[in-house]
This record gives structure tokens, C-alpha cells and sequence, in this order.
């Protein structure tokens, strides 16, 4: 799993750090998302595709790529 961020839609409502904080963070001055794991283990895949889908502004898009 691949992860990507898109700073400039991303709203700062911080649903995607509640939803996996292992992965991200958001910018202590705004509140804009910051990405700590763009290739998280596969325990955490389950809450990043939850993040994503629940991201107001769809600022994070997930891309499954073969990862052993
Ligand atoms: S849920 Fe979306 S809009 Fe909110 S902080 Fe995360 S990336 Fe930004």
C-alpha cells in the first residue's frame, strides 16, 4: 500500500490522524495533514483506507502496490 497526501485540499479537520494516527500527523501552526508512513504494514491498511474514505476534503488516496 502506497499512501499520498494532498496538502493543498486538505482541510485540517484531522479525521485521518483520529482514524490512524500511526500515519498521520497534522502541522502544529494550520492543522494541515502531514504523512508519517506512506507505505504502512498491512495491520494499519484497514484504518488508512478508513482515513481516506472518511476525509471531507479527499485529500488522501491510497494506491495497492505488490509489497512482500
Ligand atoms: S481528514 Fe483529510 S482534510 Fe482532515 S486533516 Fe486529514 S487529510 Fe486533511
Amino acid at each position: 500500500m502506497r499512501v499520498h497526501i494532498d496538502q493543498e485540499k486538505c482541510c485540517g479537520a484531522g479525521s485521518c490522524v483520529l482514524s490512524a494516527p500511526e500515519v498521520f500527523d497534522q502541522r502544529e501552526e494550520d492543522g494541515i495533514v502531514v504523512l508519517l508512513d506512506a507505505a504502512p504494514p498491512a495491520e494499519l491498511h484497514d484504518a488508512v483506507r478508513e482515513a481516506a474514505a472518511i476525509c471531507p476534503a479527499a485529500a488522501i488516496t491510497v494506491e495497492l502496490v505488490e509489497r512482500v
